[in-house]
Order: structure tokens, then C-alpha cells, then sequence
């Protein structure tokens, strides 16, 4: 079985800076990401917080940068889905690539697009449902659509979309926003925007293409339609740490638990980036992290 001194789960800005230090600390080190390096920031069409691009970059163009600086240190990647880790020194991790032995592990796996879980919303996946408004909006030019949540996403996202679209109805489950101030009197100022309060999707419906959406008022019962040609779901993320809740300490909402150094409960594995509880989910503090993670990493290593 290979061993490895650091394996890094996870390829986005956490990973891949973790990389870039163990390998350039000379450590052995190989980063699996189950399906594109980069992580989700290759879906943003335009970075404009992250220090050192002053014009701003293309997430895709930053995330491919990160990848080439850790890949030229002698970092290893594979494309592989970790499924657990089993206990003891070193630590056995079983992917879909077989198993790999590791001194240390470092988790930044991210999170993912909360689901409506509704009956239609898989099958009309890239149909006319959507988790990203930047990506998808194009497609819609001139037509009406529907975003679904009240936080920050989905009215920056519905914000967004009256670039595109002829209309944009936000369905929210409460009579209140729960984006920021800010944001709340551009998207009350827009014209284009059409508030259904206190209501839930319950089906997503059309044969190939989305037709209608399904509505529920949850506080009068009443069920209506609503015919719309996409659906931006933004009802907010999910971490992805399923495959690790036997190995470390996760709080209430599946975040793991970290101190300062990005140790979990369990010896010589850490956590960085948005898994992590407490993120600021921003590529900086991503970044931050995964040196954090790297260090502490290599300490481990080095029986300190
Ligand atoms: P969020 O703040 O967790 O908001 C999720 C929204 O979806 C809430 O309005 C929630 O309703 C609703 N929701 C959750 N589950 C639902 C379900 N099953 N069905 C229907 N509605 C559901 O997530 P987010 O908006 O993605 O933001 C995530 C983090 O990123 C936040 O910290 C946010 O501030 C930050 N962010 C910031 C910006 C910015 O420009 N400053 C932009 C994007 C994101 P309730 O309100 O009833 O809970």
C-alpha cells in the first residue's frame, strides 16, 4: 500500500495551499479531490476579494494558478473519492482508488449546494434547475425565473440575474429576508424583482425541460403554480463531511470542530477551509487556513 507522510482531501484553495507547503516542506504529500481541482470557486466568474489581483481574476484562472504552484513543489494529485478513514498510526483511508496509508491527514473537503430535496430537482438538474446563478443566468436571457432562500446568495444571485432575465421571483419559506441590509434595499429598489413570502417549493415539474414549480403557502395551506423557466436554488451549503464523522468531532450542522492550529480531536488529522467550523468561507481565510493546517502538519510529522 502507498503511504504518504500528508494526504490532503480535498482540492480547493485549502487543499491546494496545504499542499504547496507540505510538499515544499519536503514532506511526501498527495491531495485527492473526487472531481475538479480547484474546488467551487472555478464556478465564479469573477474574484475580486482575493489580495493580489487588483483587476480581479476568473475563479477558474485562480484556482488553475494554485494547482500549477503546488503540482511544481512536487505536490501529487489524484482523482479519487475518500470514503473513510479507519483509526490508528498510520492512518489506513479508503477511496475509490483502493486504500493509502498517511502519517497525517489533512481535511478540506469543503461543502456543497443544499438541496431542496424535492421531486423533480434531480431529474431537472441542468434542465432548468440550478445551483449557480453566475454559471446559468446566461440561459435565460429574457425570460422569468425563480430563486428560491433569503439569505446573501440568493439575493445577490437574483440581484445578479436582472442582468439577464426579463424577471426574477425570489421564493422565500419566511416574511423576512435573512440577507444583510445592504443587499435587502437593492433587491426592494429593483423593479424586476417579485417577492413570494412564507412559501416552499414542493415539486419542480416539466417533461425534459422545467415548466412550472409547485408552490406552497405555509401559512395559508394554499397550493398554487408557478411557471417559470429556471430555478436558482441558494438555500445555503452543506459541509461535506459525511465520510468523517466516526474520525473527528463535527458540531450540530456537520462542521468539524478545529482549534487554532486546525488540530480536530483525533491526533495528527486536521481541517481547513469551509468544513471547517466557523469558516468565514472566503478564499483568503481558505488560504489561511491550509498554511495553518500545513504547519501543524508538519509538526505532527516531525514528532514535535
Ligand atoms: P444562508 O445564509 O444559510 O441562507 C440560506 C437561506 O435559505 C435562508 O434564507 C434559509 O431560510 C433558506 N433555506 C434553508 N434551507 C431551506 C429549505 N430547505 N427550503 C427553503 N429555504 C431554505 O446561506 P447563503 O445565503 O448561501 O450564505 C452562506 C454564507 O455566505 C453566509 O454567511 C453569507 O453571509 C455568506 N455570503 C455573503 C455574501 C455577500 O455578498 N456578503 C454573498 C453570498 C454569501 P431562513 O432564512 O428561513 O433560515
Amino acid at each position: 500500500m502507498t503511504k504518504y507522510e500528508v494526504i490532503i482531501i480535498g482540492g480547493g484553495p485549502a487543499g491546494l495551499t496545504a499542499g504547496l507547503y507540505t510538499s515544499r516542506a519536503g514532506l511526501k504529500s498527495l491531495l485527492m479531490e473526487r472531481s475538479m481541482v480547484g474546488g467551487q470557486i472555478i464556478n465564479a466568474t469573477l474574484v475580486e476579494n482575493y489580495p493580489g489581483f487588483p483587476q480581479g481574476i476568473s475563479g477558474a484562472e485562480l484556482g488553475s494558478l494554485m494547482h500549477q504552484q503546488a503540482v511544481k513543489y512536487g505536490l501529487e494529485i489524484m482523482i479519487a473519492e475518500v470514503t473513510g478513514i479507519a483509526q490508528g498510526q498510520p492512518y489506513n483511508i479508503s477511496t475509490t482508488e483502493g486504500d493509502f496509508e498517511a502519517t497525517a491527514i489533512i481535511i478540506a473537503a469543503g461543502s456543497e449546494y443544499r438541496k431542496l430535496g424535492v421531486r423533480g430537482e434531480e431529474r431537472l438538474l441542468g434542465h432548468g434547475v440550478s445551483y449557480c446563478a453566475t454559471c446559468d443566468g446566461f440561459f435565460f436571457r429574457d425570460q422569468e425565473v425563480a430563486v428560491v432562500g433569503g439569505g446573501d446568495t440568493a439575493i445577490t444571485d437574483a440581484l445578479e440575474l436582472t442582468r439577464h432575465v426579463k424577471k426574477v421571483y425570489v421564493i422565500h419559506r419566511r416574511d423576512q429576508l435573512r440577507a444583510g441590509q445592504v443587499l435587502q434595499q437593492r433587491a426592494f429598489a429593483e423593479p424586476k424583482l417579485d417577492f413570494i413570502w412564507s412559501t416552499v417549493v414542493e415539486e419542480v415539474l416539466g417533461d425534459k425541460v422545467l415548466e412550472e414549480l409547485k408552490l406552497h403557502n405555509v401559512k395559508t395551506g394554499q397550493h398554487s403554480t408557478l411557471k417559470v423557466a429556471g430555478v436558482f436554488v441558494a438555500v445555503g451549503l452543506m459541509p461535506n463531511s459525511r465520510s468523517f464523522f466516526n474520525i473527528v468531532d463535527l458540531d450540530d450542522a456537520g462542521y468539524i470542530v478545529t482549534e487554532e492550529t486546525m488540530a480536530t480531536s483525533t491526533p495528527g488529522i486536521f481541517a481547513a477551509g469551509d468544513i471547517r467550523r466557523n469558516s468565514p468561507r472566503q478564499i483568503g481565510a481558505a488560504v489561511g487556513d491550509g498554511v495553518t493546517a500545513a504547519m501543524s502538519a508538519f509538526k505532527y510529522v516531525q514528532g514535535e
